[in-house]
């Protein structure tokens, strides 16, 4: 995003707009953290704003400000069309291509209002008027922050916007312990501190609010836990039934992966978890050092993500899904042990 893009984009918002900003589907953190970030933002400025997610999100993400003003484009598909055909703007915030809003995408691709996309993801698609890409951002919501920043309006960030940026800054550092974590990044979150986000009350809202079911359905999780020592890899599968006996909520798997990442060695780390009711395996995939599951994930499991962090899918069983990593793998042998 070049200086006459940043003076285009000001100009764009010196008069209210109507304006909707936009996520990947199955929002996380960072995706709910960066849309309601830019909407207290927007909203400070008199803009007519609306987040508008593909679909919900988990529990743990039911606190955030103005959370209960999102529109959840799977069960209130009417009003959000009409909502994305009056749009003279829509951000698209913390995914590179249309098609991972899901049932989104068509009224996404037939509106005329004017584009702008911030994200973090490699490869972003060319459909906006305005592209902020950055892979080395930590974030969507730390790069929210340098786009507020841009429009020489940090002072403008107040407890709302901080606390939203907060979150997504933490989830998607793993709590400032990832390498995209850099010393701009505490700075950042110095200043929100300051600017009144309640730190302690973020990571307990995320991260303490576990049910005994999810604890449960963790411990069935490292019971599956597979170790393929000579590949330096782990893998966790999770089936349908498996999930409906600890009764499964959105948001449960979140996180579990990185179990399996933090093994002595491991530098690989896979879950597949079956969803019959969409008839896939959603496949996550996390390693540390330069063995990219980005690529791994576009090569085999129709997916991608970051170097480090990356989702896919695959339309076979279980069973057969992960055959066919166990396939895989062995090509990769050398690339996983100069790791
Ligand atoms: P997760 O494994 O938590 O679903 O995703 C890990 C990271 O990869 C997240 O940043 C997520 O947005 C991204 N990601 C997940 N699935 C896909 C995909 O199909 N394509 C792309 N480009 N990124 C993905
Ligand atoms: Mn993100």
């Amino acid at each position: 995003m070049n200086r006459n893009d940043i003076s285009a984009i000001k100009a764009l918002l010196s008069t209210p707009k109507n304006i909707v900003i936009v996520c990947h589907k199955n929002p996380d953190g960072d995706a709910i953290g960066s849309t309601l970030g830019l909407y207290h933002y927007l909203k400070k400025h008199n803009h007519n704003a609306q987040v508008i997610t593909p679909n919900d999100y988990p529990g743990f993400l039911k606190w955030v400000p103005g959370e209960d003003t999102i529109l959840k484009y799977d069960s209130q598909t009417e009003v959000s069309n009409k909502t994305i055909k009056d749009a003279d703007i829509i951000f698209t915030l913390d995914f590179n291509a249309f098609h991972r809003t899901g049932q989104m995408q068509p009224a996404l691709e037939a509106s005329k209002a004017i584009k702008i996309l911030i994200d973090h993801h490699q490869e972003p698609d060319d459909y906006a008027a305005y592209t902020y890409s950055d892979v080395s951002m930590s974030s969507t919501c730390e790069m929210v922050y340098h786009f507020i920043d841009m429009l020489d309006d940090a002072d403008n960030i107040d407890v709302s916007i901080a606390t939203c940026l907060y979150l997504g800054i933490m989830t998607d550092t793993g709590s400032f312990r990832f390498p995209s974590t850099t010393s701009t990044t505490h700075r950042i979150v110095a200043e929100l501190i300051d600017k009144g986000a309640r730190n302690a009350e973020v990571h307990n809202n995320v991260y303490d609010t576990n049910s005994y079911n999810r604890l449960q359905l963790l411990g069935c999780a490292l019971t599956n836990l597979k170790v393929l020592p000579e590949l330096r890899t782990a893998y966790i599968t999770l089936t349908q039934n498996e999930l409906r006996k600890f009764d499964y909520k959105k948001g449960d798997t979140e996180g579990v992966v990185n179990y399996a990442l933090s093994l002595e060695n491991i530098i690989f780390a896979a879950i597949f978890i079956e969803d019959k009711q969409e008839g896939i395996i959603k496949i996550s995939l996390r390693s540390k050092g330069g063995f990219s599951v980005n690529e791994f994930s576009r090569a085999h499991f129709n997916g991608g993500g970051h170097n480090n962090a990356a989702g896919g899918r695959s339309e076979t069983p279980l069973d057969a899904t992960v055959e066919k990593f166990l396939s895989i793998l062995p090509q990769y042998k050398d690339a996983l042990n100069h790791e």
